[in-house]
C-alpha cells in the first residue's frame, strides 16, 4: 500500500484548519514540504506540546511525506518554544529536515506567511502553496501521517483546554466527545456562567451548543466568562455589526494598515469594504472587491479597529455575496510585493492578548497523558472539506476503536471516519454516528 493509500484509509485531514483531506496533498510533486508549528492563536499551546512530546513522530511523518512528494522537509517553529525546539533538534538528527524560527507575532502560522518566510515565495492571489511548489501541513497532521503509515487511523484530536477551567491542560480527546465532557479533562470550569470558543480566539468559533462533538479539526477549547467583551463581540448578529459599521466607521484605515495580507502585498483593503456598508441599499452587487484576498485572520476586527467595528465580518460577507453571484474570482493585479513597513507592523501575541483582554488567562497548559473513556461519542460524517462520508456500519452493530465507520463516496473528495471508542452504534442520525460504550 502506498503512503497516499494508507493516509486516505486512515482518514487524515488538515488538523490545523478546515480539514482538507491530506491524501490529496500527498499526491502533489513539490519542492518543499513544510510542517507548520508556528502556532499563533493566543492561549493555545497544543502545537508546542505536540512538538515537545511527539517530535520523533512528527519528524517521521514529515520525512515520509517529503519522500512521497520528493520535496525538501522543513519545520516552522516559534523561537520562544524552547522545549519544542530541543525535542525537534534531537528528532531531526541524521536527517535533512531544516528548522525555521519565527518570532512571536500573529498570524505567523498563516500559510501564505509561512511559505514566504521559509521559501521567499509569494503565493499568487487566491492561490495555494502548491502554486509555488509547497505543501504546508500542521504538525498534528504529520503526526497522523506517521500513524497512518503504521495502520493507525485518526480517532483522537490533540487539544488545549484552557481559560476559566480548574487545571488548564493539553491532551488527546476522542473524536465525537461532547464539548462539555471535554472540559472535565481540565477539572471543569471555575465559573458557572461561561461561554466557550473552539480552536482559538481569533479564527476559532463561538460554541453555540455545549453538547456538540469535538472533531478532527478541533484544536482547543477556551472558556471565558459569558460577559467577557470577546464573547459579546462574537454573539452579535450580522445586522447589528453592519448597522454599527454603517454609523461609526470613520475611514481611518487602521484595519488596512495592519492587515497581514495587505502588508504581505495583496490588495486587501478592509476600510474600503467597510465603505460599502454606507450605501443605503444593500445588495451583493454593491460590494467592491477589496475583501477577496482576505484570510479572515480577524486582526482588523479584534485588534486594529479603534472603534471596535467588524471589518473582518464585512469582508467575509462580501466574499460570500460576491461568490453567490459568480463574481468571487479575483480579477485584480497578480503582482504581489510586500509592503516596505511589513516587518515593523507585526502584532506581537502578547500585545494582542492585552487588546483582547485575555492576558490573565494565559497558562502553561502542559501535556498530560490521560485515559479518557466517554460514555458516548457522536461522530460527524463530515469533519473535512468535501463530501460527507457514507456509513458502512448499521444501528445496533458493535464496533471497535479504530474500526471504519464511514467511507468516502465514490469519485468524490472526502475522508474516511473511524470509531473513536469501542461500543454499540446506538443511532445514525443528523449526519452523525452515535456510539455508546
Ligand atoms: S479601522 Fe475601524 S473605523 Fe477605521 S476604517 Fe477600519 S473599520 Fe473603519
Ligand atoms: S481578517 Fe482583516 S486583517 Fe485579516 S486578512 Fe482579512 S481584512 Fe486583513
Amino acid at each position: 500500500m502506498s503512503l497516499i493509500d494508507k493516509v486516505k484509509a486512515a482518514g487524515v485531514v488538515g488538523a490545523g484548519g478546515a480539514g482538507f483531506p491530506t491524501h490529496v496533498k500527498l499526491g502533489a510533486q513539490v519542492e518543499w514540504y513544510i510542517a507548520n508549528g508556528a502556532e499563533c492563536e493566543p492561549l493555545m499551546h497544543k502545537d508546542r506540546e505536540l512538538m515537545t512530546h511527539f517530535a520523533p513522530e512528527i519528524v517521521g511523518g514529515l520525512l515520509l511525506a517529503a519522500e512521497s512528494t520528493r520535496s525538501r522537509p522543513a519545520i516552522g517553529v516559534k523561537r520562544k518554544n524552547k522545549t519544542a525546539i530541543a525535542a525537534l533538534k534531537d528528532a531531526i538528527k541524521k536527517s535533512d529536515v531544516q528548522l525555521y524560527y519565527f518570532d512571536d507575532y500573529y498570524p505567523a502560522g498563516d500559510e501564505y506567511e509561512i511559505v514566504h518566510t521559509i521559501t521567499g515565495r509569494l503565493i499568487p492571489p487566491q492561490g495555494l502553496p502548491l502554486d509555488v511548489g509547497c505543501v504546508v501541513n500542521n504538525v498534528e497532521t504529520l503526526y497522523n501521517i506517521y500513524n497512518a503509515d503504521r495502520g493507525l487511523p485518526v480517532t483522537e484530536t490533540f487539544m488545549t483546554i484552557t481559560g476559566c477551567v480548574q487545571k488548564p491542560v493539553t491532551t488527546w480527546a476522542p473524536i465525537g466527545m461532547r464539548v462539555i465532557d471535554v472540559l472535565d479533562l481540565a477539572g471543569g470550569t471555575t465559573i458557572d456562567d461561561f461561554a466557550i470558543m473552539e480552536s482559538g480566539l481569533m479564527m476559532g468559533k463561538y460554541v453555540q451548543n455545549i453538547d456538540q462533538p469535538v472533531t478532527k479539526t478541533t484544536g482547543g477549547l477556551i472558556v471565558l466568562p459569558r460577559e467577557h467583551n470577546l464573547i459579546s463581540r462574537y454573539t452579535k448578529t450580522q445586522k447589528q455589526m453592519d448597522r454599527i459599521g454603517h454609523s461609526a466607521c470613520d475611514q481611518c484605515s487602521y484595519c488596512t494598515e495592519l492587515c497581514p495580507r495587505y502588508l504581505l502585498g495583496y490588495d486587501v483593503q478592509p476600510h474600503l469594504v467597510m465603505r460599502s456598508l454606507g450605501f443605503s441599499r444593500p445588495g451583493a452587487e454593491l460590494w467592491n472587491t477589496y475583501a477577496q484576498l482576505c484570510c479572515q485572520c480577524g486582526l482588523c476586527t479584534l485588534y486594529a479597529c479603534p472603534e471596535a467595528l467588524y471589518p473582518r465580518e464585512a469582508c467575509v460577507k462580501s466574499m460570500h455575496d460576491l461568490r453567490a453571484i459568480g463574481r468571487g474570482k479575483w480579477e485584480g493585479a497578480r503582482e504581489v510585493r510586500p509592503h516596505p513597513t511589513k516587518a515593523f507592523r507585526r502584532v506581537p501575541v502578547k500585545q494582542l492578548m492585552t487588546r483582547l483582554g485575555v492576558h490573565r488567562y494565559e497558562a502553561e497548559a502542559a501535556y498530560v497523558q490521560m485515559k479518557v473513556q466517554p460514555a458516548v461519542v457522536r461522530i460527524p460524517l463530515k469533519q473535512h472539506i468535501g463530501a460527507a462520508a457514507e456509513p458502512v456500519v448499521k444501528k445496533g452493530e458493535t464496533v471497535h476503536k479504530g474500526q471504519l465507520l464511514a467511507q468516502i463516496p465514490p469519485g468524490q473528495l472526502g475522508a474516511t471516519i473511524h470509531a473513536s471508542m469501542t461500543g454499540r452504534v446506538s443511532a445514525i442520525e443528523n449526519d452523525m454516528i452515535i456510539i455508546e460504550a
